[in-house]
């Protein structure tokens, strides 16, 4: 790869990374912010979902790569210490790609892509929504909300709504609820509910006043909406692995080790 730009976390440390980064990676390639074969994320997985979201219009020209510049991080392959392995490894040349798959969701007025997952909560008020699935009536949920995570995300909040974590590369999606409300009046599935590419979800409310749609790491008002559609999107976001680290290792030090 000839053409890279990087992406960085505005603190004093990624920044200061960043040009360490920049100093060895521009005696070889050349940088190039609107047209990269390699996207650099400097800074945390935020900084890795920023990057996806940046360049969400051209996902089959570019790959991902990241560097954390605090502790640790899921989608992250380098430590901060390690920045002279990553600008040799850019430099060799030898990798291999994997997808991670997105999710697409659809508004009344815009369609967004979810790298981690999207939420739909209302902290003001308990929020009803109607889930289909396929054009199929499934249940009403009331509560905070819902979050809808792809595998990848399913380290991130939806692990702490008590979702399934799941292999980074399965092709699925997870249906959380956010603090749902159970009684005899009122029912909803309360577990997590895995699903594939064959399904879509589609949320609507009478009223969506109060209610945000989180996607990744951007927020959106839904006033005026009357509903949202999930779904995993055709096309996926790729990173590059220049060194192998199985996911099971990624998920015993991000949660089991000392
Ligand atoms: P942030 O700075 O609040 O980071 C939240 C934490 O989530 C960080 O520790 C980050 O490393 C971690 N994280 C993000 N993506 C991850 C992934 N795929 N697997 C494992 N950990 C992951 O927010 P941010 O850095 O802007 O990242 C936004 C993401 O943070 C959201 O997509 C959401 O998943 C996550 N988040 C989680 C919670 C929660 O667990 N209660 C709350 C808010 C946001």
């Amino acid at each position: 790869m000839k053409r890279y730009a990087t992406v960085c976390k505005l603190d004093e440390c990624s920044k200061k990374l960043e040009q360490k980064i920049k100093k060895e990676l521009d005696t070889f390639m050349t940088y190039d912010e609107d047209n990269p074969e390699l996207v650099i994320s400097v800074g945390g997985d935020g900084t890795v979902l920023y990057s996806v979201h940046k360049y969400i219009h051209q996902l089959d020209q570019v790959s991902f790569i990241g560097i954390h510049s605090g502790t640790l991080g899921f989608l992250t392959d380098y430590q901060k210490d390690e920045y002279m392995d990553l600008v040799h490894d850019i430099r060799l040349d030898e990798f291999k790609t994997y997808n991670r798959c997105l999710l697409e969701v659809k508004t009344h007025d815009e369609t967004y892509m979810a790298l981690n997952e999207v939420r739909l909560e209302n902290n003001r008020r308990s929020q009803v929504l109607g889930v289909y699935i396929n054009g199929d009536f499934f249940e009403t949920f009331r509560g905070n909300g819902l979050c809808v995570s792809t595998a990848s995300g399913s380290t991130a909040y939806n692990k702490s709504l008590g979702g399934a974590v799941i292999n980074s590369g399965a092709g699925l999606m997870q249906l959380s609820e956010i603090a749902g409300i159970h009684h005899n009046a009122y029912r909803s599935l309360g577990s997590p509910l895995i699903l594939d590419w064959t399904h879509i979800i589609h949320l609507e409310s009478e009223n969506f006043d109060g209610s945000i749609l989180g996607i990744d790491t951007l927020v959106v008002d839904l006033k005026g909406a009357g509903s949202v559609d999930i779904s995993l999107a055709k096309q996926r976001a790729r990173f590059v692995q220049y060194k192998r680290v199985p996911y099971i290792e990624r998920l015993k030090r991000a949660y089991l080790s000392e």
